[in-house]
């Protein structure tokens, strides 16, 4: 099963997604590839940082499960491989969601829309990253156009206003999820 968290920047997926691979050793995380430059602080592992060409060659040989473009950079779900054991968990963004709900069958994977509290709450934790303040102002005026699209989407929505509660509801609905598919 793929189980996808997807939502706006500064929802706190990345957060939601580290605990609960960190609590389930059936889960595994996949690393996306990006082009985005590495943040100061960001753990090495974050992301595979690459190049624009390297990026758009694995484009050209189809090695991306979704890929899609970010404020002028790349970010792309490399094919999983997580073996049969284990369950996969992609944190991608809005665009990307639509291509996995395209190219996985509903039975198949667990989609799931976190969505911030309020705007402010957002813009806090967006501005509180560590990015330029103008790429920061940038990725909040695209923040409510993603909740907007991602609405018209077919996920289980969940406002992430308290970590833990949140945590337990999607282990909650993967447990459940497992369950249906026996
Ligand atoms: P950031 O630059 O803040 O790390 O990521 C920007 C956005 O891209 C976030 O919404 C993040 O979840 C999303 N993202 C990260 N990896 C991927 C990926 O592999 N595919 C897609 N479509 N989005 C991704």
């Amino acid at each position: 099963m793929i189980v996808v968290v997807c939502g706006p920047g500064g929802v706190g997926k990345g957060t939601v997604v580290a605990r609960l691979v960190a609590a389930d050793p059936r889960l595994w995380l996949s690393r996306s590839w990006t082009t985005r430059s590495q943040r100061p602080g960001e753990p090495d592992d974050a992301y595979t940082y690459v190049d624009r060409p390297t990026f758009e060659a694995r484009i050209a040989e189809g090695g991306f499960l979704e890929h899609a473009e970010f404020l002028g950079n790349l970010y792309g779900t490399p094919w999983p491989d997580a073996g049969d054991e284990r369950d996969i968990v992609l944190e991608i963004d809005v665009q990307g969601a639509e291509q996995v709900i395209e190219r996985v069958p509903p039975a198949d994977r667990l989609f799931i829309l976190l969505e911030p509290p309020s705007p402010e709450v957002q813009a806090e934790r967006l501005r509180g990253r560590g990015d330029p303040p103008e790429q920061a102002e940038e990725r909040i005026r695209v923040a409510q156009g993603e909740i907007d699209r991602a609405r018209q989407l077919d996920a289980i929505r969940i406002v992430n206003d308290d970590l833990d509660r949140t945590v337990d509801e999607v282990e909650r609905l993967i447990a459940e999820a497992r369950a249906a598919r026996g």
